[in-house]
């Protein structure tokens, strides 16, 4: 059995009216995410993890922000594209699992729609997704809610 893993990080500052998309959920809050995207930091944090375990370049070379074909792009879709390219290269997803840091809004309500939406998007079953959420207990820029970061691992097996 040959299984690989990967290792995904992504932050985005926050913004006021700026839409608020975490693992394909559209949170209804005042400030969302700054980025080229629709700035869901979870789920980049999950294609890099996908790529990185593929040993593929991460989802800043597939997908440049300088791009406007991206601009405002759903991350689902590029999710869907990151799965798809490891499925061309003889990859299948195994797992995922994810740690969201954010100050607010709370999580944990959300979390089994993020799952849902993530499961749709790659294809795994919501039990092969775990996604967890903490705050930075006040502490610096993410603390104060200028931030939202996501840390993501994810498992592969070569084909
Ligand atoms: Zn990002």
């Amino acid at each position: 059995m040959n299984f690989r893993i990967g290792h995904g990080y992504d932050i985005h500052r926050t913004a006021p009216g700026r839409p608020l998309v975490l693992g394909g959920v559209r949170f209804d809050e005042d400030f969302g995410l700054e980025g080229h995207s629709d700035a869901d930091c979870l789920t980049h944090a999950i294609c890099d993890a996908l790529l990185g375990a593929a040993a593929m370049p991460d989802i800043g070379h597939l997908f440049p922000n300088t791009d406007p074909a991206y601009a405002g792009i759903d991350s689902q879709v590029l999710l869907g594209r990151v799965i798809a390219k490891l499925r061309a290269a003889g990859f299948t997803p195994v797992n995922i699992d994810a740690t969201l840091i954010a100050e607010r809004p709370k999580i944990a309500p959300h979390i089994a729609a993020m799952r849902a939406a993530l499961a749709r998007s790659s294809g795994l079953a919501p039990d092969a997704i775990g996604i967890k959420a903490t705050t930075n207990e006040t502490i610096d820029d993410i603390g104060r809610g200028l931030a939202i970061a996501a840390h993501a691992v994810a498992l592969v097996r070569k084909e």
